[in-house]
């Protein structure tokens, strides 16, 4: 890449949540193979974030390479109005055996956001097709759920974006977060705000939203199934759909296949996406009932209103049939369980550091929690000196690397955040 190339980067490209007058500094990669990253100066990378949980076999992987270059061959693209495909056949039937019995009817959309939109979507089409008023959802402090508008008037209410849109953003209602962390001894009163909610709301309410055990862009926070399976029984009993937002948590990353397994729970609505391609291209899925979907299709509407251009993308499913594939053949609660032994023993005892405020980890999911905000620019740079790619957020410093990552890499990986720590002028 020219200076000029980064020049016109810089002046004319957004990147995500950075200013076009004072953009953070971005690093050409012009390769990506594995668990690496390659910079254009021919520097490589181990990539710790697995571009945002999504490519969990690594770059530039033959056979999801071969998949795409199949389909290519057949067809890139089609209209799903009207129109089927063995691309989406195949990838649908995956889900559907993947994913709890209950959830038998998916919809495919483009990117999580969407699929969140599409769950609450269902949702209150739900309720109307069963002659109810009820249009409000209760979500949980810290979650995160997209972008969208409608997806981030369920995200938390403070550390979200809901005040910089009052007046677009619909109000909903928020239980605080659960206290009580995933490995801690349950506390039968941490589910006591979210039951005070549905006992006061479950009749106005049309569904509680939240991501199953880990809290991700909303603080990295791990917190215990008895919570989850607390709130799915008062779901059911207050009669309240429960929708499981697992776009971060999907296949495998927090040491189950879904997060909800923790638990043992089956939401009614259930949403995945970012691992769903191996991170090669957007795609999403929202699956739910054979009930909720009667439901929907007898309504006033006669059917579920959404239907994107792209919907169903050939090249997407196939990629992510055989992401899926691969996972199941790769043996991936062994490749998590190899990545969450070594991250607990490089990253517990950064504990007693005294930049350090919180270490947690969870399948292939290690969180270092500083006890100040992180100098973005200076840390990234540092990472990048160091040969890793790691990109923390606040005084979150995390890593979710590829299930692929060998223990070498990861130990580098480890050693980059220990090394942060100690140097003060990396933190705000
Ligand atoms: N839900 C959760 C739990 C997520 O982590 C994200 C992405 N960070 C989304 C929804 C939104 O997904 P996307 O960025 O693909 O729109």
């Amino acid at each position: 890449m020219t200076l000029s190339d980064l020049a016109f980067d810089r002046d004319h490209i957004w990147h995500p949540y950075t200013s076009m007058t004072q953009p953070l500094p971005c690093y050409p990669v012009v390769a990506a193979s594995g668990v690496r990253l390659q910079l254009d100066n021919g520097q490589q990378l181990i990539d710790g974030m697995s571009s945002w949980w999504a490519a969990i076999h690594g770059y530039n992987h033959p056979r999801l390479n071969q998949a795409l270059q199949a389909q290519i061959e057949k067809m890139s693209h089609v209209m799903f109005g009207g129109i089927t495909h063995p691309a989406a056949i195949a990838l649908c039937r995956k889900l559907v055996a993947m994913t709890p019995a209950a959830l038998e009817c998916v919809f495919l959309a483009d990117s999580g956001s969407v699929a969140v939109e599409v769950a609450l979507k269902m949702a209150l089409q739900y309720w109307q097709g069963r002659g109810e008023q009820r249009q409000r959802f209760l979500a949980l402090r810290h979650g995160y759920h997209g972008d969208t508008l409608a997806a981030m008037s369920v995200c938390d209410p403070q550390n979200s974006m809901h005040s910089l849109y009052q007046g677009y953003v619909p109000s909903h209602l928020f239980a605080d977060a659960p206290a009580c962390r995933f490995d801690d001894e349950w506390q039968e009163h941490d589910a006591d705000p979210i039951e005070a909610l549905l006992s006061q709301q479950a009749s106005s309410l049309a569904a509680v939203i939240l991501e199953p055990i880990v809290q991700g862009a909303g603080g990295m926070r791990f917190y215990h199934p008895r919570y989850l399976r607390r709130v799915s029984e008062l779901c059911r009993h207050y009669q309240v759909l429960l929708i499981a937002d697992e776009i971060a948590t999907g296949f495998g990353r927090t040491g189950k296949l879904f997060a909800c397994e923790h638990a043992a729970i089956t939401p009614d609505i259930l949403c995945v996406g970012k691992a769903l391609t191996g991170g090669t291209m957007t795609l999403s899925a929202t699956l739910t009932t054979r009930h909720v979907a009667d439901v929907i299709s007898e309504g006033t509407a006669g059917c579920f209103m959404h239907g994107p251009t792209f919907m169903g993308n050939p090249l997407a499913c196939a990629v992510a049939t055989e992401s899926l594939a691969i996972l199941q053949e790769n043996d991936w609660p062994q490749q998590v369980f190899a990545i969450e032994q070594q991250l607990r023993t490089a990253l517990m005892p950064l504990h007693s550091h005294p930049q350090v405020a919180d270490v947690r980890v969870l399948g292939a999911i290690g969180v270092v929690e500083s006890r100040h905000p992180v100098n973005m620019a200076a840390i990234q740079h540092f990472f990048v000196s160091q040969g890793v790619w790691l990109r923390p957020f606040g005084k979150l410093i995390y890593l979710m690397p590829p299930y692929i990552i060998d223990p070498a890499a990861l130990q580098q990986l480890t050693s980059a955040i220990a090394a942060a720590l100690d140097q003060p002028a990396l933190f705000q």
